[in-house]
């Protein structure tokens, strides 16, 4: 395909103006306040956020798509306020290379900050544009630096083992990155989240604190208390509509073209005659649980597109993948919708 050859590729719905965020300076950033000295900077798909102190800059997060823009950000608004703009401390929100790996960009005698579990896993990935944080904690640590508060708090593993919440409660601010997408739909499996269950909670932890603006690490725009009560909302649409296609999508189609009688065709493995055995029962078993657990998903989220087409971006593009995985979590880390062999 050229580069130009889009004819073939699918229309999505338009994205509803609750999406967009401000429009980018030439060097393709937007740096924006947020309340007094801090400030979120953003390319439109991920964002960063800064404090200026006495005690030189704090950087919350390095995503590489930002790079040195990040450290343009800072001059421009510290020239303007005729304040340090030496980068002083880099918080990690989780290990992720596509959050912090524009770390190393910093003095390598900043101060970096994160969960001890980041610490670990920067470790084990040793890459050299993310150097693990000397710094950590394990539940709560509350920064005071140049005369500001930073309060870090783990509440479990979701997106990551690592994520955590960073609340700034004198400027009003609560920064967690990788839940809530404000204006849009999570991508893939819930922002490729590796605890389901955490995933889903992840918001309410953040809301239990007091705060008026939301960073969340993606797309152009602040997010406020109703976005991360509106992904909620999306989220529990999709967790009822997957209860309800496990209950009433029907797997006997897929199994009988494909393979109906799987324990027998086991068996016949374990009897050493597989190949005879299993045939006449089916021999492909995975295709008959794709067409099963697609089928389930596309039911699933069937309604829930229809509900947030126009409400939140991207519903039509990405609910599919989502339900699969909340789907699958129902079923395997809730357990719902699982039979024991008679
Ligand atoms: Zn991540």
């Amino acid at each position: 395909m050229s580069a130009t050859d889009t004819a073939t590729l699918p229309d999505y719905a338009p994205l509803p103006e609750s999406a967009v965020g401000p429009t980018l300076n030439e060097q393709g950033y937007y740096v924006g306040r947020v309340e007094r000295n801090l400030y979120y900077v953003t390319d439109g798909t991920y964002m960063s956020a800064f404090l200026t102190t006495s005690d030189g800059v704090v950087v919350l997060d390095a995503p590489p798509t930002l790079g040195n823009n990040i450290q343009r950000a800072i001059d421009e608004i510290a020239s303007a306020n005729g304040v340090s703009n030496k980068v002083n401390y880099l918080v990690y929100s989780h290990h992720h290379s596509d959050h912090v790996g524009a770390a190393s960009l910093f003095d390598k005698n900043v101060t970096r900050i994160g969960h001890e579990e980041t610490r670990t896993l920067l470790l084990r990935d040793d890459d050299p544009a993310r150097p693990p944080n000397e710094e950590t904690f394990q539940d709560k640590r509350t920064l005071e630096i140049g005369g500001e508060r930073i309060e870090l708090a783990w509440h479990g593993p979701n997106h990551s083992p690592d994520n955590i919440l960073i609340h700034l409660p004198d400027h009003d601010t609560m920064m967690l990155v990788d839940i809530v997408n404000p204006g849009w739909v999570p991508i893939y499996r819930s922002n490729l989240s590796e605890d389901i269950p955490g995933y889903i909670e992840a918001p309410a932890n953040a809301l239990a604190y007091s705060w008026k603006y939301f960073i969340g690490g993606h797309m152009g725009r602040l997010g406020t208390r109703d976005d991360l009560a509106l992904h909620q909302q999306y989220m529990a649409d999709i967790s009822e509509s997957s209860r309800n296609a496990i209950d009433t999508v029907d797997p006997t189609p897929y199994f009988v073209k494909y393979g109906e009688n799987f324990w027998a065709a086991l068996k016949g493995y374990l009897d050493e005659t597989a190949a005879t055995a299993a045939a006449p029962y089916g021999e492909n078993f995975w295709a008959a649980l794709k067409g099963y657990l697609d089928e389930t998903a596309a039911t699933a989220a069937a309604p829930v597109i229809e509900k947030y087409t126009g409400v939140l971006a991207a519903a039509d593009v990405f609910t599919e993948d989502v339900t699969f995985e909340v789907m699958q979590s129902i079923r395997l880390d809730l357990g719902y919708g699982a039979q024991v062999h008679p």
